[in-house]
């Protein structure tokens, strides 16, 4: 039976994150996730903090390709995919998966948090080396939490760094460095180029977590990859089906066939959790169709992000260079971004202040996040707001 005690311990730890302005509340949306979005309460804003990026979340054809194999395929599966949770459909998206980014082999997860999680135990022992980037996902972190190798962190998108961190880790076994393709907080893009470079001198593999990425960087937006001109050099890719490819869930790991092969046989996410939904599956099939015949989505994206960019910062706003739709407005104050991410919900700007401990102190901003969905005059109508709000505030 829980103790008053215990009880009396969380209220304490609740009570002082609400005083420190660290309690997260939930706002909650009375449709279909969109750019733009009736939120409780009634009022209508523009939707500027979604991982939405090419707008495919409430696609009719991916919504109609989720009821057709619902149809057919039914709703559950009530299995693991090794005994009897695997359809046509499963192998299908991974094939799909795999072709689209260039890889031989791809398993799918019921999250990228699971993908993550489960890739270092099986892959990796306390003989080897796992070189992971300061800022990687917390996913990620975790995963390698899990695993015995011995664990090295170089400074974020620090080439120098890493460089030294590989000579250091010289006489493990095997090695791997760890990035994000896109780090979610500066809308960086990691330097995937210069990292293969790094792995190839110093015979080391290297993962990506492409969830920002995949579907829109790159040219025809099969990802950091890509983007970088090293499709075929990074060795093991993890993304999510969450964000830019339908918003749904589910993730996946990319890469050699041996790889995905022990994966398979030893991950525990995917040993011991459910197979994802067939609608879900279904749906993503749809999303890789859309995203194979044409580039127009990932192309507007970038149309808006250059856009809304090149605006923000003539209208005098910080922002952290680059070309990324994750645009962060930086206000260096925890206070003054949550009053801005308030006062711009109330003028119809729906957008989130981070602050410490999300990102380092003294460094808080407001993330903007720009999808394919967003009209020009819809972009105009929120940057007309920024600047009414900015000014009002003394930060322009
Ligand atoms: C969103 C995200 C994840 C988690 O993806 P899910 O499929 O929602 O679990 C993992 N890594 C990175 C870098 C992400 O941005």
């Amino acid at each position: 039976m829980i103790t008053k005690d215990f009880l009396e311990k969380l209220n304490l730890d609740l009570n002082s994150s609400k005083s420190l302005g660290l309690y997260k509340k939930e706002r909650i949306i009375l449709e279909e996730q969109g750019s733009n979005i009736k939120v409780e309460g009634g009022s209508e804003v523009l939707n500027f903090c979604a991982n939405n990026y090419l707008g495919l979340s409430s696609d009719n054809r991916v919504v109609s390709a989720a009821k057709r194999t619902l149809d057919m395929y039914g709703y559950g599966m009530s299995s693991v995919r090794f005994i009897c949770g695997t359809q046509t459909i499963h192998k299908e998206l991974e094939n799909r998966l795999s072709n689209f980014l260039s890889t031989e082999d791809t398993i799918l997860y019921a999250a990228a948090f699971d993908a993550n999680g489960g890739f270092f135990e099986p892959l990796f022992d306390k003989e080897d080396a796992i070189i992971s980037d300061s800022l990687n996902h917390a996913s990620i972190i975790d995963g390698i939490r899990l695993c015995k190798a011995v664990r090295y962190r170089y400074q974020n998108n620090d080439m120098k760094d890493l460089e030294s961190k590989l000579i250091d880790s010289q006489s493990q076994r095997n090695r791997v460095i760890v990035t994000d393709g896109v780090f979610s907080m500066d809308g960086y893009i990691a330097k995937l180029d210069q990292i293969c470079d790094l792995a190839e001198k110093y015979n080391a593999l290297v993962m990506v977590d492409d969830c920002h990425s995949t579907g829109f960087l790159g040219k025809t937006g099969r990802g950091t990859h890509e983007h970088c001109g090293v499709v075929g050099r990074v060795d093991i890719i993890t993304s999510t089906l969450g964000k830019a490819l339908g918003g749904a869930m589910g993730g996946f790991t990319s890469g050699k066939k041996e790889i995905i092969d022990v994966l398979r046989q030893k991950s525990r996410p995917y040993l011991f959790s459910n197979s994802l939904a067939p609608s879900i599956v279904g749906a993503s099939i749809e999303v890789l169709n859309i995203i194979e015949e044409t580039t127009s989505y990932r192309d507007t994206l970038e149309t808006n992000t250059n856009y809304f960019r090149t605006k923000i910062s003539e209208m005098g706003f910080d922002i952290k260079s680059g070309t990324h739709p994750i645009v962060p407005i930086m206000l260096y104050d925890a206070k003054l971004s949550q009053k801005m991410s308030n006062r711009l919900l109330e003028e119809g700007v729906y957008v989130v202040g981070f602050f410490f401990p999300v990102v380092p102190r003294g460094e808080a901003r407001i993330r903007v996040q720009i999808s394919a969905s967003h009209t020009i005059s819809q972009i105009d109508k929120a940057l007309n707001i920024f600047n009414k709000i900015g000014k009002e505030l003394n930060i322009i």
